[in-house]
């Protein structure tokens, strides 16, 4: 090789190796799904080593399941806690669960993380069926989160028959975990849902959708907002029909029954997920004018979604929703 040819050739190396270089540092972008917290999560991520990523996030919600949420792992923080009736917690965890006592407490108690008795009755998970009276009665003498004390990282039920469920929460503490854990990472973008629970994470505009509460594959209407967390409660979610009537999973811890009250779905807008996710099911509760007020307590933005088709909203968030579906309207605000 004479000595020209020997400069070409390496310098044709070197942009080679300098492009394999280049290339394995742009962002990819990769998805997964999976299924944890009894409900089907998927994530998709924009970054370096999105495989890893992946990996790690539901890594992250399996663990946060296992170890602190589920109420059927034995070794659980909330199995544990149901068990004993008291507990001493580390102090995020703490935080969420005072965070949870605030508002139940905030909403009058429409939002009860002591339902779990309740719930347990109706069996939506599996088997569902309609209590009996008697049973259900016992049950709600048992919960109420007004017995529930919280001090120095401690927690007690006041009730040994009481039964903590983070499942209308749990799924936003996953996605606060989950944010926390990709601040610490290289991420361009990304989106998690842990069931009706979205974390948008990253640069830009994100664009979500509204689910049909009909079961129709598009979504009905369409949010646009930056970096949040959005999570929806519907009367879709889980339910069962018997004797010709249709019984769904967000209760009125009052009377331990679905709530009725003309709404199909509430979807509330948050930066922190464990308030999107509680909040959505306690808006869902209280129906549109308390729960309004409660949303905007904590900062939070709520959509209600009535079985009439209409859309309530305040008038900043209207501004950033499309209608996709036209048989749905944004109801005029007063
Ligand atoms: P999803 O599980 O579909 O995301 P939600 O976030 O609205 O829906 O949570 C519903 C779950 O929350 C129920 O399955 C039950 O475990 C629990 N739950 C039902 N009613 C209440 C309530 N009034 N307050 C707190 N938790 C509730
Ligand atoms: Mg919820």
């Amino acid at each position: 090789m004479n000595k020209k040819t020997a400069i070409s050739v390496a310098v044709t190396v070197v942009l080679f190796a300098a492009l394999i270089i280049f290339d394995a540092l742009q962002p990819r972008f990769y998805t997964s799904s999976f299924f944890s917290m009894n409900t089907y999560c998927s994530a998709e991520v924009e970054s370096r080593k999105p495989e890893n990523n992946l990996a790690e996030i539901q890594a992250l919600v399996e663990k946060l399941d296992l170890e602190i949420l589920s109420r059927t792992a034995e070794n659980s923080v909330v199995y544990n806690l149901n068990k004993n009736g008291e507990s001493l917690l580390a102090p995020e965890i703490y935080e969420y669960f005072s965070l949870l006592a605030d508002i139940s407490k905030q909403s009058g108690g429409a939002f009860d993380f002591t339902l779990g008795a309740v719930s347990d009755l109706w069996d939506f998970g599996a088997e569902p069926s309609v209590p009996d009276k008697a049973a259900l009665d016992v049950a709600l003498s048992h919960s109420g989160y007004e017995k529930v004390a919280l001090s120095d990282n401690k927690i007690s039920l006041g009730d040994k028959n009481a039964v903590i469920d983070f499942g209308a929460s749990g799924k936003g503490v996953a996605l606060d975990s989950i944010r926390s854990y990709l601040d610490t990472q290289k991420i361009k973008r990304s989106v998690v849902s842990i069931g009706g629970s979205v974390l948008l994470y990253g640069e830009g505009d994100f664009t979500v959708g509204i689910r049909d509460p009909k079961g129709g594959p598009s979504s009905i209407v369409s949010i646009k907002t930056e970096s949040t967390c959005v999570s929806t409660s519907g009367n879709y979610e889980r339910y069962f029909e018997a004797d010709g009537k249709r019984y769904h999973h967000i209760l009125n811890p009052e009377t331990g029954f679905p709530v009725e009250n003309g709404l199909v779905s509430v979807t509330v807008i948050s930066e922190s997920g464990i308030l999107s996710d509680a909040l959505s099911t306690a808006c869902f509760v209280l129906g549109i004018e308390d729960g309004a007020t409660l949303a905007k307590h904590y900062g939070a933005k709520v959509i209600f979604i009535t079985d009439e088709n209409l859309i309530y909203t305040d008038s900043e968030t209207k501004a950033t929703l499309s209608v996709i579906d036209q048989n749905y309207r944004l109801a005029e605000n007063e």
